[in-house]
């Protein structure tokens, strides 16, 4: 046997203990996984949430913290895929929703909130004129494209490995057999001269190119400054709609991280913390695109939901905006953010660990590798039982993120609670130090 198959074994062994552990101290999950099982398939409601042997089940949240059904308590670092900026229980929130809650639900009407909310949003990103809201990203989304396809009369759009707009819009491992039937071109995320010559060649029935400047889902890899730009002109020089989704990044500062880029998106789609952690999504940009959807104009584009003003979401999407995640809070979450990050690489280069982590601001995203990482391609080499062991551990230290070892930071955590996490992952780093060496 050489090294790197005792490596290998000795990885399995510890991942089969870690398991085993954290088996036994999560009872009342996995009973309440059992239960699910009976009524919905895999017991799950939601694929991103599921993991073997069973998943952790919650029961309360307060500030940033999390209390699973078995009572143990954990630091939030997932922040609902950030959704869950405002943390378990502002109190703005809170008051913004028990305000609405007095007015009543429902109406089934246009109310005074929704105006505001539309206000807010168009004021803080330069290349929104106009927005509509929905319930999801995903559906921000499915609207921008269908938006642009009408707008330019073409059908075709450019999407990029790694990608995810949406549970059908996943090119996360080339096309998803429950993505919307869209004439997708599937590019190389930060391949720049390869997205131009896409865009070449299918320049007369190229509708838009859509992309996420940090890909978020496919694992926290930031677009490059000049791969985005390009992208922007080139699909231009085509007459293609630039569509930008930061349904994740426009938490990087108060116009999102296309003000930090300098792009200026044709279409914008948002959602996650915008509706102040109610469901929420939103699609915005230049008004002559927009003006599709407007109701008044003959052979106008329908875009229905019965929830996409409601009350909860407007109020809460309100007070989050104007009250707590003011411009001066985006940055200095971001900066938070990205100090954090800083001091983990610093910490896994100087343990001399194969292990990383990308991303932008507050969104992060663990690489159990030390090479570059410029796109999903990059990350295929890591071993993802690293990944699994490194999440069992830090949930038995109070940790928790999601399984594939993503991050997002909720406003309330502080720089006690990121030391906290940080002493956790040096812990990692000294046990584990074996397994990790590059
Ligand atoms: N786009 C991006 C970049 C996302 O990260 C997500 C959700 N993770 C979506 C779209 C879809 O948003 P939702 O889950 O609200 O439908």
């Amino acid at each position: 046997m050489d090294g790197l198959d005792l490596r290998s074994d000795a990885v399995t062994a510890a991942l089969a203990e870690a398991r085993a552990a954290y088996v036994d101290r999560n009872p009342i999950s996995a009973a309440t996984h059992g239960r699910a099982e009976a009524v919905m398939p895999g017991g799950n409601t939601r694929s991103v949430l599921f993991y073997e042997p069973f998943p952790l089940v919650m029961a309360r949240g307060e500030g940033c913290y999390l209390w699973d059904a078995d009572g143990h308590r954990y630091l939030d670092l997932l922040g609902e895929f950030t959704a869950g900026l405002f943390g378990h229980s502002n109190s703005v929130i809170r008051a913004a929703i028990d305000k609405a809650l007095d007015s009543g639900l429902s109406f089934g009407a246009h109310n005074l909130m929704e105006p505001e909310l539309a206000r807010l949003i168009c004021d803080r990103f330069a290349a929104i004129e106009q927005i509509r809201f929905t319930n999801s990203g995903t559906e921000a989304n499915l609207m921008a494209l269908a938006a642009a396809k009408a707008f330019t009369g073409r059908s075709r759009i450019l999407v990029f490995k790694g990608g995810y707009h949406g549970g059908v819009l996943t090119f996360a491992a080339g096309q998803s057999p429950a993505n919307v039937p869209h004439h997708v071109i599937l590019g190389d995320y930060n391949d720049a001269e390869g997205a131009r010559r896409l865009i070449a060649e299918n320049a007369a029935d190229l509708a838009a190119v859509l992309v996420e400047p940090m890909q978020g889902a496919g694992g926290c890899i930031r677009g490059e400054p000049a791969f985005l730009t390009a992208l922007q002109e080139a699909a231009r020089s085509v007459g293609a709609l630039f569509i930008l989704d930061e349904v994740m990044t426009s938490r990087s500062s108060a116009g999102g991280l296309q003000a930090l880029l300098g792009l200026t998106p044709d279409l914008t789609t948002l959602g996650k913390y915008l509706g102040g952690g109610m469901s929420i999504g939103a699609f915005g940009g230049r008004a002559e695109v927009m003006a599709l959807y407007d109701p008044r104009r003959p052979g106008s584009m329908p875009h229905a939901g019965t929830f996409n003003n409601n009350v909860l979401t407007m109020s809460a999407g309100i007070a989050g905006l104007t009250e707590v995640f003011t411009p001066e809070a985006a940055d200095a979450l971001r900066e938070r953010g990205d100090r954090f990050r800083d001091r983990l690489n610093a910490l896994c280069q100087s343990e001399g660990a194969a292990m990383q982590f990308t991303g932008c601001g507050s969104i992060m995203a663990v690489h159990f590798m030390a090479a570059p990482i410029r796109s999903v391609a990059d990350t295929a080499g890591a071993d993802v039982r690293l990944r699994d062991l490194f999440f069992f551990d830090m949930v038995a230290a109070g940790l928790y993120f999601a399984r594939r070892g993503f991050m997002a930071l909720m406003l309330p955590i502080g720089e006690p609670e990121l030391d906290q996490a940080l002493e956790a992952v040096r812990g990692f780093l000294a046990t584990r130090r074996a397994l990790l060496a590059t």
